[in-house]
């Protein structure tokens, strides 16, 4: 259809500074939206309006440093959609982060809410920092002063955000009081991800970690694999790639290799992950100098011999130049967009099953709207009912997608944005367009 390609190419997104670099993550989501789109038969119309984001915002950040002089920050936030109700979407603090990132991401969780039957639209936000280089202090301050700038846009019923790459639950406590003080009362429902003193769901920590070993364990069942007889690689040993590494661990798998930012670590005869965690934990959050392993790269990590491989660290990691050396039988994408549009077909071709981020990682907003939930209910479930909800959901889901991808002949990503943006496109055709 001659005007996707039109859209595409004449800008609809366009940056000050186009990318029309295909192994973009923004291009990667098009690329995939369109296929979708054509599968869906969207007129035009349809098309443009899921799209664009509804609300695209970015902010100057400044901050008062420790040494008493003004560094100005740049944030944004994008809401991609809010047809099937309030926004919602995690923030990144990165020296890299950019608007055209930021957008892709707000896309994807629009695609991802729907993937799991989460009444949210999609947001995403971030401010283009470097918090290794922050102090406690000054991330707070930051973290306030981009949060004052975005009162009209944050709230329970409006747009939700959560944590993401670089955040954590006291980023968004200092979220949640900010919103707080200026609406003069306690708003717990206007963050998830929360400490659990501050209204905070059980498990939310682990949920997508927890959510994609669910959706792992459903897949391997499908190729008739046990866990306890398989190998597993897992790349990025931070919040998602520790917890996925433990569970498939719980599991009885073997976890023959693991990294982070610093590089991999391989022993074929598996890795004690909880005694992993606990050395990342007192070595100032990195694996470094972890002992009883052979060090590699985390390029090599990728091309290990093993069944699943768990990419869980950042985008654009397996790409057209290394996916035809992946050995693993399935691939669940922990991080957002590890795998670039084009590497897709050479997957597909070489029988590799790859469990798309949209689903592979949305337990963690499944569990952000049990959060937000329990916060309006004012009541509080236990951890064994969040993660028995979870595991339901995250179970259904991936037999939706299954289920689409086998009655068209598709692949489970390609199924999972026919299935999300299907239930996008059928709800909002029933809201109409507000004149
Ligand atoms: P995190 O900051 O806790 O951990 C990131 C890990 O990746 C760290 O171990 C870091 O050292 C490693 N890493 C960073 N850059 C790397 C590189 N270039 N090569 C190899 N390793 C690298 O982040 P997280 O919360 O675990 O998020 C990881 C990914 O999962 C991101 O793409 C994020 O968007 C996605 N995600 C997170 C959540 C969540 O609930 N935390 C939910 C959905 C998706």
């Amino acid at each position: 259809m001659p005007y996707y390609k039109d859209l595409y190419t004449t800008g609809y997104y366009k940056e000050p500074g186009p990318k029309l670099d295909k192994e973009s993550p923004f291009e990667s989501m098009m690329e995939r939206f369109r296929f979708a789109a054509e599968v869906l038969k969207l007129d035009e119309g349809m098309f443009q309006y899921l799209a664009s984001p509804v609300k695209q915002v970015i902010v100057s950040v400044p901050v008062v440093m420790d040494s008493g002089k003004i560094e100005v920050f740049e944030g944004y936030r994008v809401i991609h959609d809010n047809v099937l109700g309030p926004s919602k979407g995690g923030i990144r603090y990165s020296p890299d982060v950019t608007i055209d990132e930021v957008k892709a991401l707000a896309a994807w969780m629009t695609w991802k809410c729907a993937v799991v039957n989460v009444p949210f639209g999609g947001a995403k936000g971030g401010v283009r920092c470097n918090p290794n280089e922050l102090s406690n202090a000054e991330l707070e301050r930051l973290t306030r002063r981009y949060t004052a700038n975005l009162l009209d846009v944050f709230g329970p019923d409006k747009d939700i955000p959560a944590p993401d790459m670089n955040t954590n639950e006291q980023v968004m406590a200092w979220i949640m009081d900010t919103f707080s003080m200026n609406s003069k009362k306690t708003e717990t429902a206007v963050v998830t991800g929360k400490p659990i003193i501050l209204g905070g769901s059980q498990g939310r920590k682990e949920a997508t970690g927890r959510g994609v070993v669910t959706v792992t364990l459903a897949a391997l069942s499908k190729l008739g694999l046990m866990p306890n007889k398989v190998t597993v690689a897992v790349q990025g040993f931070g919040n998602v790639g520790s917890i996925s590494a433990q569970l498939m661990y719980e599991q009885g798998a073997r976890i023959i290799a693991i990294s982070d930012i610093n590089g991999g670590y391989y022993n074929k005869d598996g890795i004690d992950i909880p005694h992993a965690i606990e050395y990342m934990e007192n070595n100032n959050r990195t694996l470094q100098g972890y002992p009883d392993v052979e060090q590699i790269s985390n390029e090599e990590l990728l091309e290990v011999d093993c069944d699943v491989l768990i990419p869980a660290a950042k985008e654009d990691q397996i790409s057209r130049h290394n996916a035809g050396n992946i050995k693993a039988k399935i691939i669940a994408e922990g991080a957002n967009g590890p795998v670039t549009a084009n590497a897709d077909a050479i997957l597909e071709e070489n029988g590799i099953l790859v469990i798309p981020d949209i689903l592979a990682n949305a337990g963690g907003v499944t569990v952000s709207y049990f959060e937000w939930v329990q916060d309006r209910q004012g009541y509080f479930w236990t951890e064994e009912r969040v993660n028995r909800r979870l595991n339901r959901m995250m179970r259904s889901a991936f037999e939706n997608v299954y289920s689409v991808s086998n009655n068209h002949k598709i692949t489970m990503r390609q199924a999972a944005y026919v299935y999300s943006i299907g239930r996008v496109a059928t709800t909002l055709k029933m809201r109409g367009i507000y004149a």
